[in-house]
């Protein structure tokens, strides 16, 4: 496999742009290797500048769900340029995918557009803040919120795949109004709750975190949360980025049937262009401006073409339930296929799958928590990544996320899938 032009252009990006990238997992810094510069996606597959053609397993991390450059969706958009594209006034447009959202999405009785998933989650904490009047809000280890301040403290994601999982540049003040808990432990929000009586605003979490890599909810665990703020008067705050129109239409809260009361939404949402979404109670939404006082804006918000394609997938999702049904099957058969596979070579490895979404992690621990996941083996994942990468197949350049399928995947490449991965561990172990 020739990636003599990705390498030309990484060379090159360096000069001018900070690592080569506008986003640091994409630079590969976990797995080794230079990245890969992409030139064009169709349905399952993504090509890169030398022609290369790979089989997708992480859609643009998550928004591309029915596959790339779906003809729908790209209709949807051109006809939405043919009008302009943009006004910095409302639209119709901008009415019925709020309302589309609060028919799906059982939390949203009111919602907010914004441009990406880290301006849905800095503004849901401010909001919270300002219903509440409180000011601290409790974060979970190894959790991924977007690159706001107040999130970057023991970040998930690309946070801790590039060893910074504590950012400088976050001041001390900003920092100690995060208070930090471990996921999956309902003990430590009580401890937590219990030292800071009547002074937590929100408690945000990932309901299904996917940015330590995948992992899920404990029994009861989710539940455990929901009592608790009640109890105490906290705002509860799903951040489904990855999670919302992915494991049901109406996201984790859906599938695991407790309802928070926020949600911030991204990723799927905008389609394949760049968007983002908060919402949640009535009572709590009427406090952003200029309904209420708590100030929150955006030059491009609600933008006609962004709007346009989130609506068209969104519609689409909304009205073909069955989409979960093939999902769901998709991810069965390459979990299951993997697992058989690495059973086969006596490998260590957990893999935590829901939907399509999974995480291979190589370690023989359960992996339900940070510190968990952290004791998988990054350097035999990085070995796998490159073996895969040149089998054809793209995962995500990092241990710490998870895989996302699309409806794209036949059963044919879902059978490539599987031979790649068996020759890739074959190769490592
Ligand atoms: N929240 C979660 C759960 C995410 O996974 C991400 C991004 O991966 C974000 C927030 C931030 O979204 P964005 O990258 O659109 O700012």
């Amino acid at each position: 496999m020739q990636i003599s032009k990705s390498k030309a252009l990484f060379e090159k990006a360096k000069n001018y742009i900070p690592g080569g990238v506008n986003s640091p997992v994409r630079a590969f810094r976990a797995v080794g290797g230079d990245p890969l510069f992409i030139k064009r996606a169709d349905g399952a597959f993504i090509y890169d500048e030398d022609d290369n053609a790979y089989i997708e397993l992480i859609n643009s991390w998550g928004p591309m769900i029915l596959g790339h450059n779906n003809p729908m969706i790209r209709e949807a958009v051109i006809k939405a340029m043919e009008n302009g594209t943009s006004f910095g006034a409302p639209t119709a447009r901008e009415i019925e995918i709020a309302e589309l959202i609060t028919t799906m999405v059982p939390s949203v009785e009111k919602v907010r557009m914004v441009n990406s998933g880290t301006e849905a989650t800095m503004s849901a904490i401010r909001v919270a803040r300002g219903f509440t009047g409180r000011d601290k809000f409790i974060k979970m280890e190894g959790h991924y919120h977007g690159h706001g301040d107040s999130f970057l403290i023991s970040a998930g994601s690309g946070a801790i795949t590039m060893g910074n999982p504590d950012s400088p540049g976050v001041t001390k003040g900003t920092a100690k109004d995060t208070l930090l808990a471990p996921y999956n432990d309902l003990e430590a929000i009580e401890k937590l709750v219990a030292a800071n009586k009547n002074e937590i605003a929100a408690l945000i979490l990932e309901p299904v975190p996917g940015n330590m890599g995948l992992v899920l909810p404990k029994e009861g665990y989710l539940e455990g949360l929901r009592k608790i703020c009640d109890r105490e008067g906290i705002v509860l705050i799903f951040d489904e980025v990855m999670t919302g129109f992915r494991l049901a239409k109406g996201g984790a809260q859906e599938l695991f049937g407790i309802i928070p009361d926020m949600t911030t939404l991204g990723k799927i949402i905008g389609g394949g262009l760049p968007v983002g979404a908060y919402g949640g109670r009535k009572e709590i939404m009427e406090f952003v401006s200029p309904a209420g006082p708590v100030y929150q804006a955006g030059t491009l918000s609600g933008n006609p073409i962004a709007m346009a394609a989130g609506l068209s997938m969104l519609n689409y999702l909304n009205e073909h339930p069955e989409v979960y049904t093939e999902l769901n099957g998709i991810g069965d058969k390459i979990v299951n296929g993997f697992k058989t596979s690495l059973d086969k070579l006596g490998l260590n490895y957990t893999i935590n799958h829901l939907g399509s979404m999974y995480s291979l992690f190589f370690t023989d621990q359960e992996v339900f928590d940070f510190a968990s996941a952290k004791y998988s083996d990054t350097a035999l994942f990085g070995k796998y990544f490159q073996s895969m990468l040149h089998k054809g197949v793209y995962l995500a350049p990092s241990q710490f996320e998870s895989l996302f399928l699309s409806t794209a995947l036949s059963d044919d490449l879902i059978n490539k899938i599987l031979a790649a991965n068996e020759a890739a561990l074959l190769e490592i172990h």
